[in-house]
Protein backbone atom coordinates (compact mmCIF):
# COMPACT_ATOMS: atom_id res chain seq x y z
CA UNK A 1 0.00 0.00 0.00
CA UNK A 2 1.00 3.40 -0.77
CA UNK A 3 0.60 4.50 2.11
CA UNK A 4 2.55 2.77 4.09
CA UNK A 5 5.74 3.51 1.89
CA UNK A 6 4.74 7.39 2.75
CA UNK A 7 4.71 6.22 6.20
CA UNK A 8 7.76 4.66 6.50
CA UNK A 9 9.84 7.44 4.89
CA UNK A 10 7.91 10.03 6.93
CA UNK A 11 8.85 7.94 10.12
CA UNK A 12 12.63 7.54 8.89
CA UNK A 13 12.77 12.35 8.62
CA UNK A 14 10.97 11.64 12.09
CA UNK A 15 14.44 9.65 13.21
CA UNK A 16 16.71 11.85 11.42
CA UNK A 17 15.00 15.03 13.18
CA UNK A 18 15.29 13.51 16.46
CA UNK A 19 18.49 12.02 16.24
CA UNK A 20 20.41 15.29 15.09
CA UNK A 21 18.74 16.79 18.42
CA UNK A 22 19.40 13.88 20.61
CA UNK A 23 15.84 13.03 21.23
CA UNK A 24 15.31 11.04 23.68
CA UNK A 25 11.29 9.99 22.17
CA UNK A 26 9.09 11.95 19.79
CA UNK A 27 5.81 13.09 21.06
CA UNK A 28 3.70 15.04 18.03
CA UNK A 29 3.84 14.88 14.48
CA UNK A 30 1.93 17.00 12.28
CA UNK A 31 1.94 16.78 8.82
CA UNK A 32 0.03 18.68 6.15
CA UNK A 33 -1.59 16.24 3.55
CA UNK A 34 -3.48 18.19 0.30
CA UNK A 35 -6.91 17.11 -1.13
CA UNK A 36 -5.15 16.29 -4.33
CA UNK A 37 -1.79 14.62 -2.42
CA UNK A 38 -3.60 10.95 -3.63
CA UNK A 39 -2.81 9.81 -0.37
CA UNK A 40 -5.70 8.93 2.16
CA UNK A 41 -5.13 10.28 5.67
CA UNK A 42 -7.07 7.43 7.07
CA UNK A 43 -4.82 5.17 6.01
CA UNK A 44 -1.81 6.86 6.91
CA UNK A 45 -2.86 6.93 10.48
CA UNK A 46 -3.26 3.02 10.43
CA UNK A 47 -0.34 2.66 8.78
CA UNK A 48 1.47 5.19 11.23
CA UNK A 49 -0.19 3.01 14.16
CA UNK A 50 1.22 0.18 12.51
CA UNK A 51 4.87 1.70 11.54
CA UNK A 52 5.58 3.57 14.72
CA UNK A 53 6.26 0.60 16.76
CA UNK A 54 9.70 -0.05 18.08
CA UNK A 55 10.67 3.43 16.71
CA UNK A 56 11.77 6.66 18.13
CA UNK A 57 7.84 7.50 17.47
CA UNK A 58 6.73 4.79 19.30
CA UNK A 59 4.91 7.10 21.75
CA UNK A 60 3.22 9.89 19.33
CA UNK A 61 0.82 10.68 18.00
CA UNK A 62 0.62 11.74 14.43
CA UNK A 63 -1.27 14.86 13.43
CA UNK A 64 -3.07 15.30 9.67
CA UNK A 65 -3.74 19.05 8.28
CA UNK A 66 -5.43 19.24 5.18
CA UNK A 67 -4.91 22.57 3.11
CA UNK A 68 -7.40 23.90 1.52
CA UNK A 69 -7.04 23.85 -2.40
CA UNK A 70 -6.11 26.92 -4.09
CA UNK A 71 -5.53 27.66 -7.98
CA UNK A 72 -4.27 30.38 -9.89
CA UNK A 73 -6.45 31.11 -13.17
CA UNK A 74 -4.61 31.17 -16.42
CA UNK A 75 -6.95 33.24 -18.09
CA UNK A 76 -7.86 36.50 -15.39
CA UNK A 77 -5.04 35.40 -13.65
CA UNK A 78 -7.40 35.64 -9.72
CA UNK A 79 -6.28 32.71 -7.03
CA UNK A 80 -8.76 30.89 -5.77
CA UNK A 81 -9.93 28.52 -3.03
CA UNK A 82 -12.05 25.17 -4.77
CA UNK A 83 -13.29 22.47 -3.86
CA UNK A 84 -11.25 19.27 -4.72
CA UNK A 85 -13.10 18.01 -7.40
CA UNK A 86 -13.58 21.44 -9.25
CA UNK A 87 -10.73 23.34 -10.27
CA UNK A 88 -12.43 26.18 -12.14
CA UNK A 89 -11.66 29.84 -11.11
CA UNK A 90 -13.76 32.09 -9.01
CA UNK A 91 -13.95 34.92 -10.60
CA UNK A 92 -14.56 33.65 -14.31
CA UNK A 93 -15.24 30.01 -14.23
CA UNK A 94 -12.14 28.79 -16.25
CA UNK A 95 -10.95 25.66 -15.72
CA UNK A 96 -7.35 26.81 -17.27
CA UNK A 97 -6.14 26.85 -13.86
CA UNK A 98 -2.70 25.87 -12.29
CA UNK A 99 -2.87 24.10 -8.65
CA UNK A 100 -1.07 26.41 -5.95
CA UNK A 101 -1.68 24.56 -3.32
CA UNK A 102 -3.67 21.37 -2.41
CA UNK A 103 -1.65 18.37 -3.74
CA UNK A 104 1.43 18.48 -1.01
CA UNK A 105 2.69 16.03 1.51
CA UNK A 106 4.70 17.68 4.08
CA UNK A 107 6.09 17.45 7.31
CA UNK A 108 5.18 20.29 9.50
CA UNK A 109 6.54 19.71 12.77
CA UNK A 110 7.92 17.56 15.23
CA UNK A 111 7.58 18.04 19.20
CA UNK A 112 10.01 15.78 21.07
CA UNK A 113 11.47 15.46 24.26
CA UNK A 114 15.19 16.42 24.61
CA UNK A 115 17.26 15.53 27.83
CA UNK A 116 18.64 17.93 29.55
CA UNK A 117 17.00 21.26 27.74
CA UNK A 118 13.24 22.30 28.61
CA UNK A 119 11.07 19.55 28.03
CA UNK A 120 9.26 20.39 25.06
CA UNK A 121 10.87 21.41 21.89
CA UNK A 122 9.43 21.83 18.47
CA UNK A 123 11.00 21.43 15.21
CA UNK A 124 9.50 23.36 12.39
CA UNK A 125 10.41 22.16 8.82
CA UNK A 126 8.83 22.34 5.42
CA UNK A 127 10.47 19.26 4.07
CA UNK A 128 8.89 16.73 1.48
CA UNK A 129 8.13 13.72 2.60
CA UNK A 130 8.67 12.07 -0.84
ZN1 LIG B 1 -10.39 33.28 -13.88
Amino acid sequence: MHEFSICSALLEQVAALAGKRGASAVQRITIEVGPLSGVDPGLLQAAFAVLRTGSCSAGANLFIDTPPVRIRCMACGAESITPPNRLACAQCGSFRSRIVEGDELRLRRVEMSVPALPPKQTVRSAASIH
